[in-house]
């Protein structure tokens, strides 16, 4: 054994250094969250559970192109339509099972007219079974009537980098 590895065995040197690094951390900035009672920021892009929205005068936005549907890589998303009263196609099913999605956001990038988007919500669960895994239209809508404020200003934030949806904004 060398002198310098004599000293730093006995000297306890590597101990010092480490307890120096636990004192700098004991006095310095806490990088800990305290979830949930404490939350990180959150990205106007994060993808987390779907809505689908309708515009200011309660219209769905939705038309049932499909788009959607045929880019979803994880084909998650099952669509039947319909013509409404109106005239217009609508769907009289639109099903996302939230155990296929990988949350790509493909689903939103696809929508010509802003329809199905992902809020910023990650915190969701199941508790009534499987068949709870699968979002119908009618939740789809409710969460979007929910949390259309939320929605609107994060898309609003991110637009610049978007192009505008084709179809009646
Ligand atoms: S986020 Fe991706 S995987 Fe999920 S429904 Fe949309 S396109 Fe499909
Ligand atoms: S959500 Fe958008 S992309 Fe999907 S069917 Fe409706 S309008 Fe088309």
């Amino acid at each position: 054994m060398g002198i310098k590895q004599f000293f730093k065995t006995f000297g306890l040197i590597e101990l010092l250094q480490g307890l120096g690094v636990t004192g700098k951390h004991f006095f310095g900035k806490k990088e800990t969250i305290m979830y949930p009672e404490e939350k990180t920021p959150k990205s106007v892009r994060f993808r987390g559970m779907h809505a689908q929205r309708r515009y200011e005068d309660g219209t769905e936005r939705c038309i049932a192109c499909k788009l959607c549907e045929a880019v979803c890589p994880a084909l998650a998303i099952t669509i039947e339509s319909t013509e409404a009263p109106t005239g217009e196609r609508r769907t009289k099913r639109y099903d996302i099972d939230m155990f296929k999605c990988i949350y790509c956001g493909f689903c939103e990038e696809a929508c010509p007219v802003d329809a199905i988007v992902m809020t910023d919500i990650h915190e969701f669960h199941m508790e009534d079974g499987p068949g709870e895994r699968v979002y119908d239209k009618k939740k789809l809508l409710e969460i979007g009537d929910l949390y259309e404020k939320s929605i609107a200003a994060n898309r609003a934030q991110d637009a610049k980098y978007h192009r505008p949806s084709s179809i009646r904004n």
